[in-house]
């Protein structure tokens, strides 16, 4: 008898087309951080496409909090990107050998290479995966360098070159425009987040690979592209990121000490992303 009472909530549960999970996951995935700036604070370098010193500095001047909502698509696209992440790292990329390197995670603690001087944002070298008796995970090699930080996807050690490697998963869509194959090249901002891993590290070289999430087949749906550090667009970098720290450091913000736009128009990628849009336009 109860069973069947039971039985019959279950088919109606069923039949009325409840959509627990796909709503939980909803409420999960939809996130929005608001920050205030605080003059503590770092600036990523997965972030260097909105690198802006007003922007900075109209948030410090207004005391307004940045914002920034992940909506629940773009929030499972990242997720599809992390998943393909951790298998290149932890699954695949070991299988070279001593090739790939970085640092990595067991249950002693972080193995990682020995202590260096000579890299500008780097503690500790890179090193091959240990043998041990348990399976070590992968962990993301870390920089800070004048209040920039970052950390870089790994390091391929090949017989004549060291470079750094920077993963990308990408639609079938924006697929064909980075593939080089069809003349396709790296995107900027990608450009710019290796070098700066790359110039960190006290490398010359960096190697782009862009993976094509969907149903690419292997191995078209992998494009690489390999580049050699410009030191001049570094030095460019550098020169943003230490002038948007600057007025993260400052003791107060004036409306004198507001720098100019770097965008052109409302509608451009970097304004588009911009928390203090409006006020910046205004
Ligand atoms: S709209 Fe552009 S120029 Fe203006 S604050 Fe934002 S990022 Fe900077």
């Amino acid at each position: 008898m109860i069973s069947g009472v039971v039985g019959d909530m279950l088919s109606k549960e069923k039949s009325c087309g409840s959509s627990l999970l796909k709503d939980s996951l909803t409420g999960v995935m939809s996130r929005s951080n608001s920050k205030k700036i605080e003059r503590h604070d770092t600036i990523r370098v997965s972030g260097i496409g909105g690198w802006c010193p007003r922007m900075f500095a109209l948030a410090r001047f207004h005391d307004i909090e940045l914002t920034d909502t992940v909506k629940p698509p773009l929030s499972w696209i990242f997720s599809i990107g992390s998943a393909y992440h951790y298998q290149m790292q932890n699954e695949l990329l070991p299988k070279l050998g001593d090739i790939f390197q970085g640092w990595w995670l067991g249950l002693d603690g972080l193995f990682a290479g020995d202590k260096v001087k000579d890299k500008p944002g780097l503690e500790r070298l890179w090193r091959s995966k240990p043998v041990c008796d348990y399976d070590l995970s992968y962990h993301e090699m870390e920089f800070m360098c004048d209040g920039i930080t970052g950390h870089t996807d790994g390091v391929l050690v090949w017989p004549d070159k060291t470079e750094i490697l920077e993963l990308k998963t990408i639609s079938s869509y924006g697929f064909d425009s980075v593939n080089p194959m069809l003349g396709g090249t790296p995107k900027i901002e990608h450009i710019w987040q290796a070098s700066l891993y790359a110039y960190f590290a006290g490398l010359e070289h960096f190697r782009l690979v862009y993976i094509r999430k969907g149903d690419g087949k292997w191995p078209s749906d992998i494009a690489e592209h390999e580049c050699v550090l410009d030191k001049d667009v570094v030095d460019k970098l550098l020169t943003l990121g230490r002038e948007c720290i600057r007025v993260i450091r400052m003791d107060e913000v004036t409306e004198t000490d507001i720098p100019v736009k770097m965008c052109d128009s409302k509608t451009c990628t970097r304004a588009k992303r911009c928390g203090v849009k409006k006020l910046c336009f205004a």
